[in-house]
């Protein structure tokens, strides 16, 4: 289970305009390209993430509006890498390149995850099996791209950083104990306060006491989404309703195949990786490989921005 003093993200759903400040300061932080895109109806661009493209902005547009006196409606998502404790992409990486990071020397364990491009051999298991389907390989790099928590950022000490006390006035009426460039990009950019970056125990406080509001202004599906989802997420989401309206699944697991990977094929398995034959090791396998021909497709047919 993740650790509370583990670093997180918290968005809340209530808050979020849809504005996409986030989705440019995320490129721009990380250096990141563009590609083509077009007109499709929606705000959405692009219409899913590329190595381009490590977070964007969900414009969920439900069947049936919450009010009859909503006109229009959407519930906005910001989707990304969601810093799985469970994380499959580091359970079938066969090269060892991706793998969890600590943020700082006190950590107990890793948490941030990360890939090594110079480790990384392009096998693309880690994108055909991710759960939410979250990384995506650049040819040209030669390399995994993720949203990497902002490790850069977050790993500086703080003390390198002025305090509120010496910070602008904006940052002094903050109060806020995270110095400014010690923060995400997108956290640091919001326009309208949607997220927030803390320790896990913080950001799951002030998602529960939000969820409490929401409900007590009428909002009773108000719910929290990253808690205890695959050992418990490095984002923690504020809902206004079931996550599936957010384009979230409700139940992401770690499939059955990729144990199986895990204990036989991955380097250091107990097995090493003699023990390739039976029922249940071939379907273990067969899964992966199968996942990652339909990611390959998947991302063949994929968007740009
Ligand atoms: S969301 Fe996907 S890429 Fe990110 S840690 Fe989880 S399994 Fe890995
Ligand atoms: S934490 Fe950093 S890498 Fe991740 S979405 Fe925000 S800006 Fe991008
Ligand atoms: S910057 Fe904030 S309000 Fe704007 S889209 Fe991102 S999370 Fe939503």
């Amino acid at each position: 289970m993740a650790h509370p003093t583990d670093k997180a993200i918290l968005f809340d759903a209530s808050k979020c305009t849809g504005c996409r400040a986030c989705q440019v300061a995320c490129k721009n932080w990380n250096q990141r390209g563009y590609t083509e895109t077009h007109n499709e109806g929606t705000y959405e661009n692009p219409r899913q993430l590329t190595s381009q493209c490590w977070m964007r902005i969900l414009f969920n547009e439900p069947e049936e509006r919450p009010r009859s006196d909503d006109e229009i409606y959407w519930y906005f998502t910001k989707y990304q890498c969601m810093h799985c404790t469970d994380a499959t992409c580091v359970k079938v990486c066969p090269s060892g390149a991706t793998k969890k990071h600590k943020v700082s020397a006190e950590d107990g364990e890793a948490y941030v995850v990360k890939t090594d491009p110079k480790q990384c051999i392009g096998c693309n298991y880690c994108v055909a099996t991710c759960p939410f389907q979250a990384c995506r390989y650049d040819e040209g790099e030669k390399g995994i791209f993720r949203c990497v928590l902002c490790l850069d950022r977050i790993s500086q000490d703080p003390e390198a950083f002025p305090g509120p006390e010496q910070a602008s006035p904006d940052m002094q009426n903050a109060k806020d104990p995270y110095p400014l460039r010690n923060r995400p990009a997108c956290v640091q950019t919001c326009t309208s306060g949607a997220l927030d970056f803390g320790t896990r125990e913080e950001m799951l406080a002030k998602a529960k006491d939000r969820m409490e509001y929401l409900k007590g202004k009428g909002k009773e599906n108000a719910q929290i989404y990253g808690e205890n989802e695959l050992g418990g997420l490095h984002y923690i989401y504020v809902l206004e309703d079931a996550p599936a309206k957010y384009g979230l699944p409700e139940k992401p697991t770690v499939p059955a195949g990729v144990h199986i990977w895990e204990a036989l094929v991955k380097p250091g398995a107990p097995w090493g990786g003699l023990a390739l034959v039976g029922l249940a090791a071939a379907a273990g396998i067969g899964y992966v490989i199968n996942k990652r021909n339909e990611g390959l497709e998947r991302q063949a047919s994929g968007g740009g921005e």
